[in-house]
């Protein structure tokens, strides 16, 4: 049976970086992922300027820009204007393949079409055929996780996405985001402006709003805009927001699989990010956490503390979505929320 130092299971944004990381160290390396292709996913795509820190993309990889956000309550709006882009839109797919460039004339090896099938001690079995051996294992498959599972640790906290790609023929760089409490509950509806197409999306928690009603209140939002879905795509995926720690002896977990995502936005590719290098770090040898985990933890931790009040607001929701517009409207205020959400 062949052994590595570290395999990785799971070629989205988390595991390619924990992969980066590792490949400039003497470990022996193996990346595995069951897809064709790297990083493709549901999802619409917005990195704010904290994730594109850590990445150094090219231009040819971002979708839009984006300058521009405007935020509407049922009754109002607020609109901001930005020197720097506020949150940058890229396709996932075009994210993973770059990322996996990356680790092109390195050491870490990198089986696609590999699904994982079954965790053992020390080794797992890829295809329901082949056994790898390991001394450390990190999770990085995503909301669905193997490794996880393995683990035994339970998922109770998620959030369902739901959205629309439309192609466009205009190429506005304004971001939107709705809040409607009788469309998305304590959530928010969002338009991400992407090269030739919007990505138009909610989600919710389905513990307060199954899928299906957030399906069908969507579309009548849609409808209630007068937007052509006609010639869009329709796609939905499940996020993990059920923290428990990254680390449990020789295995661990990165990104959704850990559900670093953030409960109240469902933003999580920044924080799949975070958390791959965070473990690169515990695999060679660093043992205290790192400011950028305790902060994502902390902001993830204000995001659910966020959400659980607009739930608990109930039918005032929608007065304090109003009030939200009014103090948007106010400049330090903006200013405020522009740099905690970016
Ligand atoms: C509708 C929607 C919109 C979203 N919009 C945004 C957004 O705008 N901004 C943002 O920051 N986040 C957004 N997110 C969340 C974001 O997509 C995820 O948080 C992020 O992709 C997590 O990255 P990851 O690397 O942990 O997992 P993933 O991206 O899910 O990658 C996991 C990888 O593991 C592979 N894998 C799974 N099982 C196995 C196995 N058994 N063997 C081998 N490989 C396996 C998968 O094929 C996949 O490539 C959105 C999510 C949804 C659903």
């Amino acid at each position: 049976m062949e052994k590595f130092d570290v395999i990785i299971v799971g070629g989205g944004p988390a595991g390619l970086i924990c992969a980066e990381k590792l490949s400039k160290s003497e470990l022996k390396v193996l990346l595995l992922e069951k897809e064709d292709a790297f990083g493709d996913k549901v999802c619409a795509g917005g990195l704010t300027r904290k994730g594109l820190a850590l990445l150094d993309i090219p231009d040819d990889i971002i979708g839009q820009k984006v300058y521009k956000t405007t935020v509407y309550s049922r009754k109002r709006h607020s609109q901001a204007e930005t020197r720097d882009p506020v949150v940058v839109t890229i396709d996932r797919r075009n994210l993973g393949a770059w990322q996996r460039k990356q680790l092109d004339n390195t050491s870490v090896v990198i089986r696609k079409n590999a699904r994982v099938t079954e965790i053992r001690k020390e080794s797992l079995i890829v295809n329901e055929s082949e056994e790898i051996g390991f001394r450390f294992l990190v999770g990085a498959d995503g909301y669905a996780s193997l490794v996880r599972r393995y683990l035994a640790i339970p998922l109770e906290k998620k959030l369902i996405g739901i959205q629309y790609v439309v192609p466009v023929n205009n190429n506005e760089q304004r971001l939107e985001i709705f809040l409607d409490r009788k469309h998305f509950h304590a959530w928010y509806g969002w338009i991400f402006p992407h090269r030739g197409k919007n990505a138009l999306g909610c989600c919710c928690d389905p513990r307060y709003l199954s899928a299906k009603k957030l399906k069908e209140n969507f579309q009548h939002w849609l409808k209630e805009k007068d937007i052509d879905i006609s010639e869009a795509e329709y796609q939905s995926a499940p996020i993990n927001y059920d923290y428990r720690g990254l680390s449990f002896g020789n295995v661990f977990l990165v990104g959704d699989a850990a559900g670093m995502a953030s409960g109240l936005t469902g933003e999580g590719i920044y924080q799949s990010l975070v958390s791959g290098l965070e473990v690169a770090e515990y695999i060679l040898g660093r043992e205290e956490v790192s400011d950028a985990m305790k902060a994502v933890i902390r902001y993830n931790r204000i995001q659910e503390k966020m959400m659980k009040i607009f739930i608990r607001l109930g039918w005032f929701r929608g007065s304090a979505h109003e009030m939200i517009i009014m103090l948007l409207n106010n400049k330090r205020f903006k200013a405020r929320v522009n740099k905690g959400f970016s």
